[in-house]
């Protein structure tokens, strides 16, 4: 008897069965949309239609409100079937629509949540430069005041949705201030002096990815989130909902790990004998579906503890545990099921392949799984207390 899933909220168990429900029936072809490097559009409508694209985005203006938990379950189920489109939505709803809806004013929200929350129009969040990666907090990009415009100058790159997105969340540089030189700003592609490069990459593949470049964009002065100086701010807040958001992802890859691998175990006879008899076998099923409780347990009751605490500082050290910790065991657990499959599991025939590459992504993005060490370890060095 697992014990992760006991005392789930009623909504949240809905939530669970209308993805997988979703999933079962739009996501037949997901081996081949990775082959392809290809997310059919109209995925975004029917996303929309069951509320998903509405991920942390208010519920007056059209989103499914600031259930974390919600949002975790959904990246977990979606995963099982695309990790990639699960990255994708996430990118759009939970990193850049979400940052919106917390950072921005009445105006900026009633015009930018309800397209996002639909899925009508497609979001993106610009924070990497080619030259700053894990030192986010001081990017290049620049965003400088004319009149009542800021022309934005720059590059970002790895940026999920880029190819395809309508709106840009933008970190750039407004003074050299050290603490207080980078803002937020929301960019319309129709600005125009905006160019796209699509990436392509080992995993996610079905996901977007772009290299974005800013020449002289003109952005309206109504389109600073809060004020000049807030963006770190801004940004950091946003990573701690991204990195619980998504790890539900890195659930949902051992998940799927688990079933495959164990059904194949119980069916594969050598030597006379199902492998599941065999104990090195066991031992790595063992060891999946202990990464899928402990993960669980820590990722579910975090995002319930951040409904209670939203924003708050105190739960950044846990968001990068868990981040972190999911993560290498998603990639652990698909390469264990990867071996449990033999031959077979390192054909395209299985979905196993596929979450060891896209597992491998969240060892790096929203910050690096070094990057998650260093800020626990900072906070030993501060002395932690409970909560
Ligand atoms: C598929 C994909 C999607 C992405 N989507 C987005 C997106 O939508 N928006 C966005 O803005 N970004 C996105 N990213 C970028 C991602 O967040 C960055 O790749 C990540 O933060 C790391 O930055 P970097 O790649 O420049 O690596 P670097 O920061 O250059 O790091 C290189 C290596 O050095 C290590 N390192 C760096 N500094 C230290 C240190 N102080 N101590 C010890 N080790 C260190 C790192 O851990 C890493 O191992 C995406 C990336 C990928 C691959």
């Amino acid at each position: 008897m697992l014990i992760s899933k006991v005392g789930l909220r009623e909504e949240v168990i809905e939530f669970i069965n209308t993805v997988k429900e979703f999933c079962e029936r739009e996501f037949k072809d997901t081996l081949e949309w990775d082959a392809q490097e290809y997310m059919p559009h109209d995925l975004w409508k029917k996303m929309g239609d069951i509320g998903l694209t509405g991920m942390m985005l208010d519920a007056d203006l059209g989103g499914l409100g600031d259930d974390l938990l919600t949002s975790v379950v959904i990246h977990e189920e979606m995963s099982v079937y695309s990790p990639a489109i699960a990255m994708t939505l996430g990118a759009h709803a939970i990193l850049a629509g979400n940052v919106i809806n917390r950072g921005g004013n009445k105006k900026q929200k009633e015009k930018y949540i309800p397209p996002i929350a639909s899925g009508d129009k497609v979001a993106a969040i610009c924070i990497t430069e080619p030259e700053i990666g894990s030192d986010a907090a001081h990017p290049r990009t620049r965003a400088i005041k004319k009149g009542d415009r800021y022309i934005l100058k720059g590059n970002k790159i790895f940026i999920t949705n880029g190819p395809i997105a309508d709106i840009f969340v933008v970190y750039a540089r407004t003074s050299d201030d050290p603490k207080r030189g980078v803002s937020a700003f929301i960019v319309e592609k129709d600005f125009g002096n905006i160019s796209v490069e699509k990436m392509h990459k080992m995993g996610m593949r079905a996901s977007p990815t772009g290299f974005v470049t800013f020449n002289d964009t003109e952005v309206p002065e109504e389109n600073l989130l809060r004020a000049e100086g807030e963006g770190i701010h801004i940004m950091m807040e946003g990573l701690d909902v991204e990195r619980i958001g998504l790890s539900g992802s890195n659930l949902g890859m051992i998940k799927g790990s688990l079933d495959i691998a164990s059904k194949y175990a119980k069916e594969r006879m050598q030597f006379g004998q199902p492998i599941i008899d065999y104990q090195l076998i066991q031992e790595k099923l063992a060891y999946i579906l202990s990464q899928l409780e402990l993960n669980r347990l820590y990722l579910y009751n975090l995002a319930e503890i951040w409904r209670k605490y939203p924003g708050s500082k105190k739960l950044r050290a846990a968001t990068a545990l868990v981040k972190m910790t999911s993560a290498q065991a998603a990639v652990k657990s698909a390469e264990e099921a990867i071996q449990i499959l033999g031959g077979y599991g390192y054909t395209t025939d299985y979905r196993v392949q596929m979450y060891w590459r896209d597992a491998k992504l969240y060892d790096i993005g929203a910050g690096t799984t070094e990057m998650m060490k260093i800020l626990l370890s900072r906070r030993i060095e501060e002395g932690f207390a409970d909560l």
